[in-house]
């Protein structure tokens, strides 16, 4: 029997396998495809993002593929740029700026290497989940070619998710009407026309371009009514559409797809001890690049939960925390990104003049014009219900560690965490929590006891924070959310 079998080896599936395999957990992965989707589809990331991939082990490896974009641009039908996010100013202070772009296949490619880091999780793929049958205490999972039991299934499988179906569970939403084209593509030197992250809010044809990680290069139109998807994957027409972008003699395609962008949740995310993940839970927009990103959240929300609950350490409740934290959240991203898309794809003369003239207008207040420069419409990491410092991520610095600098999570490890500047050795004789690392924040030049992990605090965000809290130590979830 197997602690957790993970349907589906995208992106999403291929993270909750490696939380899962750090975390010591005996799990299955079975994927449908014989080889990786190899394709470009989710394109940017965010800090948060980061963070999660360095619980699992992972952060160098997938930031090592990045691109950091300086700015997000709107530009209006005649090229002037009427709003505009300064990425590089902007520090949410969670230990990695706010955007990121990769490649997909690489990215998928660099999920999978980490598997093999683990004797206990397996991959198995040209492998199909065909059905489910839960009892008490196990779920049997039916392959293609075999049966296999679990103590609890993740179904990672996507949007047309075979986990969902044979769980009952149906989607609640929309879908947008207009398809659009993605073209993904490697562009030659100095062949780039336009260098910068663009939303092109032109209401004859909507378009998202921007520069990517090794030469790549990103392209996304709307169609028209009377476009017919198939004839848009036409060399003829792709040339058309790029020429303004890239030199279409030095940009070779690497895929060209039409897409149906949808707003759709799962009524639930849990069925006993099945649980939905990424686009099998709820689907999403691109327009502020957060789909991926949603499923991402929802590996590290649940896999340290499933941890706890399979070592003994928590009670079953404990699984029902992660729709209840992670539902609220991905609703906020999805509203976000709608409206975004409402001003993004005004398609008419006179509904783009008034948009652009509203903006102007309402950029000439300071904290309008802030809101949008500093990105601070983005829906913050928080869980509902609490009152902060509680519920919120906590930040992560550079920090000092026997004089050598590493980002304050390296310390942390996988579990729960106290830290503060309170924390001393007794703390750790007192504890009657779960298995949780002691951290001991001291300004730099302070000496370290030799007792207890020290961390110097070396540009004073960690003392900043705990003052402005009125605290001298908190307890961290392993997920980074502050518990307590
Ligand atoms: C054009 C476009 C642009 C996007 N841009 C962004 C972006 O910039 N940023 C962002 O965060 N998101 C973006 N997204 C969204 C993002 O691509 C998805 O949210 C993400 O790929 C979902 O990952 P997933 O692992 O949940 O699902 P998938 O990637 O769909 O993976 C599911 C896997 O499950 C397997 N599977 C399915 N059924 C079974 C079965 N029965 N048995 C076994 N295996 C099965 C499939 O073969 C597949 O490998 C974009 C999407 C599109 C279409």
């Amino acid at each position: 029997m197997y602690d957790a079998v993970v349907i589906g080896c995208g992106p999403v599936g291929a993270l909750t396998a490696n939380l899962l395999g750090a975390r010591g957990v005996r799990t299955l992965v079975v994927e449908r495809s014989t080889a990786p989707h190899g394709q470009s589809r989710a394109f940017s990331c965010d800090d948060e993002a980061l963070r999660i991939y360095q619980q699992a082990g992972l952060r160098r490896e997938v930031e090592r593929d990045t691109h950091q974009p300086r700015r997000a641009e709107y530009v209006n039908a005649r090229g002037r740029v009427f709003a505009e996010i300064a990425l590089d100013e902007v520090d949410f202070g969670l230990g990695a700026g706010p955007l990121h772009l990769f490649d997909q296949p690489r990215l998928e490619a660099t999920l999978r290497r980490g598997l093999d880091r683990f004797p206990h999780v397996t991959l198995r793929t040209g492998v199909e989940l065909t059905g489910l049958t839960q009892h008490a205490d196990h779920v049997t999972a039916t392959l293609h070619d075999t049966r296999v039991e679990a103590r609890y299934v993740l179904g990672a499988d996507g949007a047309r998710s075979t986990t969902r179906a044979a769980a009952g569970i149906t989607l609640t939403g929309a879908s947008y009407a207009e398809p659009w084209l993605a073209i993904s593509g490697v562009v030659e030197p100095g062949a780039v026309r336009v260098d910068a992250t663009r939303f092109v809010c032109d209401w004859r044809r909507p378009a998202f371009v921007s520069p990517g990680a090794f030469g790549t290069y990103r392209m996304e139109f709307m169609l028209r009514d009377d476009e017919d998807p198939a004839d848009m994957t036409r060399p003829d027409t792709i040339r058309r559409l790029i020429t303004p972008y890239v030199d279409p003699d030095r940009f070779t395609t690497t895929r060209s797809a039409v897409y149906t962008f949808h707003h759709l949740i799962a009524d639930r995310w849990r069925d006993r001890r099945v649980f939905l993940l990424g686009d099998a839970a709820h689907q999403m927009p691109p327009f502020l690049g957060q789909g991926l990103c949603s499923g991402l959240r929802d590996a590290a929300n649940l896999t340290w939960r499933i941890a706890q609950v399979l070592r003994g350490d928590a009670d079953d409740a404990l699984l029902d925390g992660y729709e209840a934290e992670r539902r609220p959240h991905t609703e906020a991203m999805a509203t976000t990104s709608v409206r975004l898309g409402r001003v993004f794809l005004v398609r008419n003369r006179f509904g783009a003049a008034v948009r652009d003239t509203a903006l102007r207008l309402a950029q000439t207040a300071p904290w309008v014009r802030r809101a949008i420069r500093h990105f601070e419409f983005k829906p913050r990491p928080a869980l509902p219900g609490h009152h902060a410092p509680v519920g919120t991520m906590f930040p992560q610095p550079s920090v000092a560690v026997a004089g050598t600098r590493v980002p304050l999570d390296d310390v942390l490890g996988a579990e729960y965490a106290v830290i503060g500047p309170g924390v001393d050795a007794s703390t750790a004789l007192d504890w009657r929590g779960p298995v949780a690392r002691f951290v001991r924040v001291a300004r730099p030049g302070t000496p370290a006891p030799a007792d207890i992990t020290t961390v110097e605090d070396v540009d004073g965000t960690l003392t900043a924070w705990f003052a402005e809290h009125g605290r001298d130590l908190v307890v961290l979830r392993p997920d980074r959310f502050v518990a307590s």
